[in-house]
């Protein structure tokens, strides 16, 4: 027989959490099934872990680089088991507070793998043994993604590391092969160039980080070949192998880089397969990733599909907002006379690359407002125009702007600059509020705040 729930959470991600506890409110008998970690991917082995070791690079770099501002330190030495301990208590601390909302038992935590046995019928493969059936009307699947394995001759007889493997290293890698150029092999890429491994970035694509404008992907490479990183562009893996110290990536053309680790960082796939989605008729995408409509319905009605598995933007900043979107429509706005439906339309692409100088991205791309057929201005400002950023010695990147040529809106923005996540959204909110570029353009900002740039970057638009 199973139990019988109100709403079970397949999944603790960054909205299941939140999630789940709403529904307690709201009167619910709730369960969350956890086949690993509470909180997911972001504290345990994505966000949170990588951001801790970003700093701990950026502090390397800033030490190395302290003599150009007049400070003088002895040899810089990197200490990555120390560098791991701190980034562990980290995330341990973050993943207690998360685990904090289970602790009376409602929601309810239930520690196993979920699949499905019938539409509204699961079976809890669980952590302690055997197994358990539970039933609900209302079902969330919250699954999230993992590391894509790439099909490439050889991979399958190297050691190769993923990026939670990566990140529990206790030595510096000599030498760092990176399979890969989006947003990871670029944060990890600096991060153990900075630790002192001499890293070599493999991307087949024309440029690293490919969804952006290739000036500013142009402007990101230069920034990180500057670093001392070896990136190659257009370059096709076909296979690999490893001799007894050294993993060797072999290119078409001929071409072959050696190093002491390889890192594999292609992608993510969605985790539906465990889920046995045919056994409740869910659909899924050529990839495997769930349908859904804009207010995060699947083919069956009663199941929700939210964050990454759903597919589009895969950031925890989406996820939580998938949380936002149910909450209202199902809770919140649910009773007759509700403030009416959210939609995942409705919400603006918003983005951060944790280099160093940060990438902020916000709205369009200028080749995405080309395509939509937008009449367009576009500005573009390197970090050198910013008075703040020569007085702190920080003068690497660039901001761009684009911005509808005859009503002034703004469209979106790449901020790759110091702090260029907080800078990006000062903008993000000038385009909630509806503010127009020249609004920003005679804003009265603090001297001499990175905000500034915000009055000089409207003189700046290319003719
Ligand atoms: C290295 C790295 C760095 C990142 N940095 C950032 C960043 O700086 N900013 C940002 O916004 N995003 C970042 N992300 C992305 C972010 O981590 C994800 O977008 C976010 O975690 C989405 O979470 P989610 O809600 O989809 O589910 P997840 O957090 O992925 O959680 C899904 C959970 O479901 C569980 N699960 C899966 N299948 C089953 C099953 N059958 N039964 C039971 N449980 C199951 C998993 O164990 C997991 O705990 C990063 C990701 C990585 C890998």
């Amino acid at each position: 027989m199973a139990d019988q729930y109100d709403v079970l959470i397949l999944g603790s991600g960054q909205a299941g959490n939140p999630l789940s506890s709403e529904f307690v409110k709201a009167g619910k008998r709730v369960a969350l099934i956890e086949r690993a970690e509470v909180a997911g991917t972001c504290i345990n082995y994505g966000c949170t872990p990588t951001k801790t070791m970003v700093a701990s690079a950026q502090r390397a770099w800033q030490a190395r680089h302290a003599a150009e501002l007049g400070i003088e330190l002895g040899a810089v030495r990197v200490n990555l088991e120390q560098v791991r301990a701190r980034k562990r208590k980290i995330v341990e601390q973050f993943r207690r507070s998360n685990e904090a909302r289970f602790a009376s038992g409602q929601p309810e935590l239930v520690r196993g793998e979920a699949r499905f046995v019938a539409p509204k019928e699961i079976a809890v493969a669980l952590k302690s043994g055997g197994e358990r059936r539970m039933t609900a009307e209302t079902i969330v699947i919250n699954t999230g993604d993992h590391p894509t394995v790439p099909k490439l001759e050889g991979l399958s007889d190297v050691p190769f590391l993923d990026n939670v493997g990566l990140m529990e290293l206790g030595a510096v890698p000599e030498h760092l092969l990176i399979l890969g150029g989006g947003y990871e092999a670029v944060e990890f890429g600096q991060m153990f160039r900075r630790f002192g491994s001499e890293v070599s970035l493999i991307e087949r694509g024309k440029h690293v980080l490919g969804r952006e404008d290739a000036d500013i992907s142009e402007a990101i490479e230069a920034i990180l070949r500057e670093d001392g990183l070896t990136i190659e562009t257009g370059a096709q893996a076909v296979r690999v192998e490893r001799s007894q110290v050294l993993t060797t990536v072999h290119l078409e053309g001929g071409k072959s880089i050696s190093g002491s680790h390889l890192f594999v960082g292609v992608g993510r796939s969605p985790s539906t397969k465990e889920l046995n989605l045919e056994a409740a008729g869910v659909q899924t995408d050529g990839k495997g990733y769930i349908t859904v409509d804009d207010e995060l319905r699947t083919n069956v009605p009663g199941i929700y599909a939210v964050g990454d598995v759903k597919g589009g933007p895969a950031f925890t900043h989406v996820s939580y907002d998938d949380y936002r979107i149910l909450r209202d429509n199902l809770i919140l706005n649910a009773a007759p006379g509700g403030k009416g439906k959210r939609k995942t339309s409705d919400r603006t692409t918003v983005y951060v690359v944790y280099m160093d100088p940060q990438l902020g991205r916000v709205g369009m791309t200028e080749a995405e407002a080309r395509k939509n057929g937008r009449k367009i201005k576009v500005a573009r400002m390197p970090v050198t125009s910013i008075a703040r950023a020569t007085e702190t010695g920080e003068t690497r990147g660039m901001l761009k702007a684009v911005v509808d040529a005859e009503t002034e809106e703004i469209l979106g923005a790449a901020i790759l600059a110091p702090e260029g996540g907080e800078l990006m959204s000062m903008i993000e909110l000038a385009i909630m509020g509806k503010l127009r570029y020249s609004v920003l353009q005679d804003a009265v900002f603090a001297h001499p705040a990175y905000a500034e740039s915000l009055n000089t970057l409207w003189g700046h638009f290319e003719k």
